[in-house]
């Protein structure tokens, strides 16, 4: 690390008190109502704040997956759910919204123990969001309106919205509960019925979940949960015949297969993928507000998230002082135990995605960029020595073609570049193959205009770190995915729209055959 670093803050020792004791010893997965026997090979499930093993799933086979595909199936020809009026839907929706919200501790603390995002964070963020995911679709539901056409002399034509079928849903480990529930929750709020695959690292929140779910009343096979790698469950999953439609969230190199696989079927498919987003800085920014909104944009979910902020563009009149205080801030964030609320930053999901992150600080090297802090494994003290930390990290790149620049590091690793000019700060944010979510800081409103319609990105965050409006539509250009989430485009996807078209009155028919 550079000589000059700034000083590092005390790490967080592990509170012995909220060790593990939570994770049932085998994770199942759970299928038309209940949890089907586990015969499948036996996968470990690790905590990441100690590397101990907290328990074992059993790996969903092509044969359990077609029993969950089929449980889907039925439930949706013979439940009544596709059919259900409107209201009672939503009073199902609600239901769920309150369990949810009710065992917020509970999936927390499951997720915290495969996941090892600070438990403070999940409970406050991940876990409402999940709840709020059922109110809005509910909601949704009942405001939807419909399309009538009567242009054409003599008919009217209405259109009326028809679930799919059954839908593949397929979640990453970043967020399990929060992502995972805003697929479940838009697919069965349309009337459809699915099967959910969660990242074999993180099976635990979403097991209890889907329990959850059942507990509040909602019909056998109408959400069904199969536990298993990419590549075994994943894959049965995504090319069973019956399968109707899927969304996937990932990395990008999943979405290509997925979407191929699912393309030999015809089956429509979301993608939610990677992203490398640019944070952009002007000198015309409130400064003390881009700061603290750039160490969150980077650093929160353990750096492990889609929309990070990675690549800070910082305009080069106030960069060496911007950078100077990011790395000093950075370099004092609270690393440690992930069930302590005093904790800032956990340790990353798995060994082997640590190893990934701190190969990047030799990438950097290579490449030429400055290492400002971090770059190396955190050592919490006792237990926590076996997991899974890494210290904030910053680096200066040369320039946007640094591969830091370029690749998704997912992880809290944080690469500047500075700009002198406007178009130089946008060439350079649109210098990538990713094209999730842009940030701008800026108090000048002739910049804020220009840049939001100037940056290739789905989203554009003005003058605030990330916030999600449901209503509007989620989604990335490029190579960040294919097709959106939120409100009308979870409409759009998971349902038909059929035309029904009437004659006003008894039509001439031309006579054949007479
Ligand atoms: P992966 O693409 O590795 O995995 C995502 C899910 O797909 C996992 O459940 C995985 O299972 C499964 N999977 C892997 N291979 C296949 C396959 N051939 N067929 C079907 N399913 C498969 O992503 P990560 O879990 O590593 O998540 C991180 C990535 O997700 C990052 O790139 C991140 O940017 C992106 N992401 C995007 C978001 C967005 O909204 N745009 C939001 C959050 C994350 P398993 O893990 O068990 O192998």
């Amino acid at each position: 690390m550079d000589a000059s670093a700034p000083p590092r803050a005390p790490l967080q020792a592990p509170s012995r008190a909220v060790l593990p004791t939570l994770a049932p010893p085998l994770t199942r997965s759970f299928v038309g109502g209940a949890a089907e026997r586990g015969e499948g090979m036996r996968l470990p499930v690790f905590y990441p704040a100690t590397g101990a093993q907290v328990g074992e799933l059993a790996e969903a086979d092509a044969a359990e997956v077609d029993r969950a595909v089929q449980a889907a199936r039925r439930a949706f020809l013979r439940s009544g759910w596709a059919s259900l009026p409107t209201e009672r839907r939503q009073e199902m929706l609600l239901k769920l919204h309150d369990i949810v919200l009710a065992h917020a501790d509970e999936l927390a603390r499951l997720e915290c123990l495969n996941l090892g995002i600070v438990l403070r964070e999940l409970r406050e963020r991940h876990m409402k969001r999940a709840a709020y995911n059922f109110r809005f679709f509910a909601e949704f539901i009942g405001q939807a309106k419909g399309e009538v056409y009567d242009q054409m002399a003599g008919y009217r034509s209405f259109v009326v919205r028809e679930p799919v079928g059954v839908a593949a849903l397929i979640a990453p480990w970043n967020a399990p509960v929060a992502l995972a529930s805003m697929k479940v929750a838009a697919a069965i709020a349309f009337g459809n019925t699915c099967v959910l695959k969660p990242s074999e690292q993180t099976p635990l929140a979403l097991a209890r979940f889907v329990e959850l779910l059942h507990e509040a009343g909602l019909p056998d096979g109408v959400v069904n949960l199969v536990n298993g790698r990419g590549a075994v469950t994943g894959e049965a999953l995504v090319a069973h015949p019956d399968i109707d439609l899927v969304s996937f969230t990932g990395g990008t190199e999943t979405g290509r297969r997925i979407m191929s696989v699912a393309g030999r079927r015809l089956k429509p498919c979301t993608l939610e993928l990677g992203g490398k987003s640019a944070n952009i800085v002007f000198a015309s920014a409130d400064i003390e507000r881009a700061l603290d909104a750039a160490l969150v944009g980077i650093f929160s979910n353990n750096g492990q998230q889609c929309l990070a902020g990675s690549r800070i563009l910082v305009e080069k009149r106030i960069a060496d002082d911007f950078i100077a205080r990011f790395a000093e801030r950075a370099a004092r964030i609270r690393v440690g135990d992930p069930m302590s609320d005093a904790t800032e930053l956990g340790p990353l999901a798995s060994a082997a995605h640590r190893a990934r992150v701190l190969g990047f600080v030799e990438t950097a090297r290579a490449d030429g960029a400055k290492l400002l802090t971090g770059g190396e494994a955190a050592m919490p003290g006792g237990d926590l020595d076996g997991g899974y930390f890494v210290s904030p990290t910053a680096v200066l790149a040369p320039s946007n073609a640094a591969r830091v620049c370029q690749d998704e590091i997912f992880g809290p690793f944080a690469a500047f570049l500075t700009f002198g000019s406007y178009d130089e700060a946008i060439a350079m944010a649109n210098d990538t193959r990713f094209g999730l979510v842009s940030y701008v800081w800026s108090d000048h409103m002739p910049t804020i205009e220009r840049a939001s319609r100037e940056l290739h990105s789905g989203v554009v965050w003005v003058n605030t770190p990330m916030v999600r409006e449901l209503r509007a539509p989620f989604g990335g250009y490029k190579e960040s995915g294919v097709g959106r989430e939120g409100g009308e485009a979870c409409q759009a996807f998971y349902t038909e729209s059929k035309t029904v078209t009437l004659p006003a009155s008894p039509v001439a028919v031309r006579r054949l055959g007479l």
